[in-house]
C-alpha cells in the first residue's frame, strides 16, 4: 500500500496531467526523508507531514512544467532555499541543467548533500546572491529560463533576475493569491529591466485547493547596464 508521500503526489500530479515514474518516486521518497532529517541542522522548511510536503513543495513546484517546456533548457533558480521548485524539476525533466543558488551559506550544503543522494547529473549549486550573478559576465543573460519562489515581491525579483535571461528567455515567479495587484505594481520594474508580461496562470493546487499564480514575464529587451543596482538595494529601494 503506499505511503501518504506517494499517494499525494500521484494523485495530485494526475489532477495536474503531470506524470511520475516509479524511479521519480523513489527520488520524492529519498528528498523528503533527507529533508526530515537535515531540517533541524540547516532550517530548511517549517511543512513536515508527507502530505503537506507532497503537495506543498513538490507538487507546487512541478506546475511550472505545465506552463513551459524545460527540456535542454539552461535554467537558474533564484533562492531556492532546499531546492524549490528547481529540484522537482529537474526530477521530472532530466535533460535541463540546472543551477540552484541561494545567499545562505548553509542552505547551498544541504543542496549539495541533495544533489549526491538523488543522483542528479547537470546540476550545479552557487553560494551566491543573484544581484552579484546578474553583473558577472558568466551569468548576466545567459539563462534560458529563471525561476523563483518565495524570495521577495515582484518588482524587486524583476531587478534581481531578469538580468539573468537571455533575450527571448523566460522568468517564471511562483505567487499565491493577491498576484494579480503584486504584478500592477512590479510592470514599471518588468519593463525597466527588458521584460514583458506574457500571461498569469492560475490554478488550484489539488488537495489543498490553495489558489496559485504563475507569473510568465518574457525577456524582450536587454538589461540596462546599471541594473541591477548593488547588492541588497534591489530590496531596500524597490522601483515603484
Ligand atoms: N524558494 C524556496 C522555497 O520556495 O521553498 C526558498 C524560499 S526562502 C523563503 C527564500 C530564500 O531566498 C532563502 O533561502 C534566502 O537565503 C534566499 N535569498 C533571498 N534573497 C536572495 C538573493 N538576493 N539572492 C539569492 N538568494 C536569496
Amino acid at each position: 500500500m503506499a505511503a501518504l508521500l506517494e499517494e499525494s503526489l500521484a494523485a495530485g500530479a494526475a489532477e495536474l496531467g503531470i506524470g511520475i515514474s516509479d524511479q521519480d518516486m523513489a527520488l520524492y521518497r529519498k528528498y523528503y526523508q533527507l529533508l526530515q532529517e537535515e531540517n533541524s541542522k540547516y532550517n530548511l522548511t517549517s511543512l513536515e507531514g508527507e502530505r503537506e510536503v507532497a503537495v506543498k513543495h513538490f507538487l507546487d513546484s512541478l506546475c511550472c512544467a505545465g506552463v513551459l517546456d524545460f527540456n535542454h533548457k539552461l535554467v537558474v533558480d533564484i533562492g531556492t532555499g532546499a531546492g524549490f521548485p528547481g529540484v522537482p524539476l529537474k526530477i521530472n525533466c532530466r535533460d535541463m541543467v540546472l543551477v540552484l543558488v541561494d545567499s545562505v551559506k548553509k542552505k547551498v550544503g544541504f543542496l549539495d548533500l541533495l544533489i549526491e543522494k538523488l543522483d542528479l547529473a547537470d546540476v550545479k549549486t552557487r553560494w551566491d546572491r543573484a544581484e552579484t550573478m546578474g553583473r558577472a559576465e558568466e551569468f548576466r543573460e545567459r539563462a534560458d529560463i529563471v525561476v523563483s519562489r518565495a524570495v521577495a515581491s515582484l518588482n524587486v525579483l524583476a531587478e534581481i533576475c531578469l538580468p539573468l535571461v537571455k533575450l527571448g528567455g523566460w522568468f517564471l515567479s511562483l505567487k499565491g493569491p493577491g498576484a494579480k495587484e503584486e504584478l500592477a505594481g512590479a510592470l514599471r520594474a518588468v519593463d525597466l529591466m527588458g521584460g514583458g508580461l506574457e500571461r498569469v496562470e492560475n490554478l488550484i493546487l489539488p488537495i489543498f485547493n490553495e489558489e496559485r499564480n504563475l507569473i510568465l514575464i518574457r525577456k524582450v529587451a536587454h538589461t540596462p547596464e546599471k541594473y541591477p543596482r548593488r547588492e541588497g538595494m534591489p530590496a531596500k529601494r524597490p522601483i515603484v
